[in-house]
């Protein structure tokens, strides 16, 4: 992949093209930086074409030449039957032979011509399904190696989601576009050596009628990209309120609160000030463009007066008058068809920048040793070693200074109010982040130096904000080891030690009805409280070494947490557990309490220990247990009861 020479500016942010000269002196460097850029972008999408499919690519050249080449054979075959048929008008022409030769050559022509249009829409509608592809493929297996960490990067999430967006479309006009310059550079090319001929000095003015053109449009494509970029808030805010209109989870909410009417008026609000700026882009520059006509079309008109006062002396033949001419008006349509194709690539560039950096985003979660060391099974010893840490991109210490041992056999719960830092310390026992300090040993050796995918094998763990995931049921609970042979047995094992297998069975196709109604008319939307037992299920059928439960109970009821409590119990037997949670009388019997506070362990022991410090935990417990007096009759949750 070349490497961008211009580096991205701001937040990680992109610049479009070369910095714009500030002087005359610098424009030769500026021209250099802008063709330079185009090339680079160019071989980007031919290597992309490449990678997905290498004939395609050689077949596109063969037909783009061919596409190029042939407009030129069909310009000199008119052109010289034409003279031959003028001949014969003057009587000069003693066979037919050359002319019907000419005759079957032209159709000849004109039947490779047709063959190849046709040939290469269907080498193009097949080469923009595989790039397309290809593209997508990239994006999403970059996307799966790509850091959790990456994901909370605004900078870096936006690049994702405008790569998967336009992925879709941008890379089959880049394609076509591409071509279809190749091409179009070629005949010009042919074109203007054929006027040489005429007379040396016309390229030049051709290309002196065809620059200000050239320059407007250039111009106006880049005030229009930065038109785009400034307004991108604008789009993306019309792309949202659209959003919630039409987003069936907040259908509900949106119906009763009467809220459409209110999004699509904010949408109109931002689609008047984006459109006000487009229109008056687009009528300048089409004032300009029509400006430019006039002088262009007086240029042409007297080297159409000048081929034709040359026949008129007999100093060209009349076949010369139609190749000339001919050549002319190709010559324009073709800068015509540059000046639309270059914007359209000009355009794509944006894209092709994206993605050359999102490709360039590195995974720093990887182990540090080569090779690394694989974890082994059974019993294990887990080590926070003053662990601090901060989110990427932020500058407040999430946690601080963590010492703390965990091991098989022994439940940890780890107490805390909302935002004391209980989620962000199981993402890093699980190592989807690296502590900004301090290290965390699993077995003795830094988690860092392990193979990441062996590591995360040992985990069985359900976060509160578990996937809801639209496939059949007995798959969702699969989905909680796809690296073992599917076991249908197992799956209903799991399924009745989360509870989930009350349900299911009540299902229209038990374990193989469809997961929500996105796709299947059969489909089923489960309550929160039974996603809720399916993700405690996915955790039961693996066989994990270290179970962690990240407060699933949040949704169950009473009756079905204390299942999910005494099951899990059973099943941490002789594991490393760690389970958060916001209710308290599940900590009562753990082997160890943690309680975190802004970052910090506060306190660290056994439940009685604990209550005889009369400190954080002794306050939250009692305060909590006094609420469950107070409230209704209801009796609190059942204690948690691991070994
Ligand atoms: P808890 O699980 O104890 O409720 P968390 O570990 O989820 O708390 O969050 C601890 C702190 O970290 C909170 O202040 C939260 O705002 C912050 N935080 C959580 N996730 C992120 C993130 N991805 N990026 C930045 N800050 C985060």
């Amino acid at each position: 992949m070349p490497n961008r020479t211009s580096a991205p500016t701001g937040e990680e942010g992109l610049r479009h093209g070369p910095e714009k000269p500030t002087s005359v002196r610098e424009l030769p460097r500026y021209l250099a930086e802008l063709v330079g850029s185009f090339f680079r972008h160019l071989f980007y999408i031919l290597s992309l074409v490449y990678e997905a499919r290498k004939s395609i690519l050689f077949v596109l050249t063969v037909l783009c030449l061919l596409d190029g080449v042939l407009p030129v054979a069909g310009a000199y075959l008119t052109a010289e039957l034409l003279n031959r048929l003028a001949e014969a008008v003057m009587g000069k022409a003693v066979e037919f032979t050359p002319i019907l030769m000419l005759i079957v050559a032209y159709f000849s022509y004109q039947f490779v011509q047709r063959i190849n249009a046709r040939i290469s829409t269907m080498v193009t509608r097949i080469a923009g399904e595989l790039v397309t592809n290809h593209i997508r493929l990239k994006i999403l297996n970059k996307a799966k190696e790509a850091d959790i960490g990456s994901f909370d990067r605004p900078a870096f999430y936006e690049k994702l989601e405008n790569a998967n967006r336009e992925a879709g479309v941008r890379p089959v006009s880049i394609l076509n576009a591409t071509f279809s310059v190749i091409s179009a550079c070629i005949s010009m090319v042919s074109f203007i050596v054929i006027l040489t001929a005429l007379h040396p000095a016309a390229p030049l003015l051709i290309l002196a009628m065809a620059l200000p053109g050239a320059i407007i449009n250039y111009i106006y494509r880049r005030k229009t990209f930065e038109y785009m970029r400034r307004r991108s808030k604008d789009r993306r805010q019309m792309d949202y309120y659209a959003a919630i209109v039409v987003n069936k989870d907040l259908a509900k909410e949106v119906r009763l609160l009467d809220l459409s009417d209110t999004f699509i008026g904010k949408y109109r609000g931002v689609f008047r000030r984006y459109y006000a700026g487009i229109r008056r882009l687009v009528l300048h520059e089409g004032f300009w463009h029509i400006a430019v006509s006039f002088a262009t079309l007086g240029a042409n008109a007297l080297l159409f007066l000048y081929i034709a006062f040359r026949v008129y002396r007999g100093e060209l033949q009349l076949g010369d008058y139609s190749l000339y001419t001919g050549a002319l008006n190709s010559i324009l349509s073709y800068v015509n068809t540059l000046i639309t194709t270059t914007a359209t690539i000009y355009e794509g560039t944006l894209f092709i920048d994206n993605m050359m950096l999102f490709m360039q985003e590195p995974t720093r979660i990887v182990p540090r040793l080569r090779p690394a060391i694989q974890p082994k099974r059974g019993r294990h010893v887990i080590e926070f070693r003053d662990v601090s840490f901060r989110y990427p991109g932020t500058d407040r210490d999430v946690l601080s200074h963590i010492n703390l041992r965990l091991e098989s056999g022994k439940t940890t719960v780890l107490v805390g109010l909302n935002g004391a830092g209980k989620t962000t310390l199981i993402k890093l026992l699980t190592r989807l982040y690296d502590p900004s300090e301090g290290e965390i040993l699993l077995d003795g050796v830094n988690l860092r130096d392990y193979d990441v995918r062996a590591l995360y094998d040992l985990f069985g763990i359900i976060f509160q904000d578990f996937g809801r995931y639209a496939v059949r049921v007995d798959e969702s609970i699969y989905f909680g080891d796809i690296h073992r042979t599917p076991d249908a047995e197992e799956v209903r094992r799991a399924a009745a030690e989360s509870g989930a297998a009350d349900f299911i069975d009540r299902l229209p196709d038990g374990y193989g009805t469809p997961l929500m109604r996105h796709f299947e008319e059969n489909g089923v939307e489960l309550s929160i409280g039974q996603w809720q037992k399916l993700s405690v299920a996915r955790a039961f059928y693996k066989d994990s070494d270290i179970l962690i439960l990240d407060e699933p109970t949040a949704s169950l009821d009473p009756l079905a947490e204390q299942e999910v409590f005494s099951q899990f119990a059973r099943l941490a037997s002789g594991k490393i557990a760690v389970f958060v949670s916001h209710r308290l009388s599940g900590a009562v019997s753990a082997g160890q309490i943690v309680v975190l506070e802004y970052g910090r362990v506060v306190e660290c022991g056994r439940h009685a220990e604990l209550m005889h410090l009369h400190g954080r935990y002794w306050e939250l417990f009692t305060t909590q247990a006094e609420r469950y007096r107070k409230g209704s009759d209801e009796e609190p949750p059942p204690a948690f009861q691991p070994e």
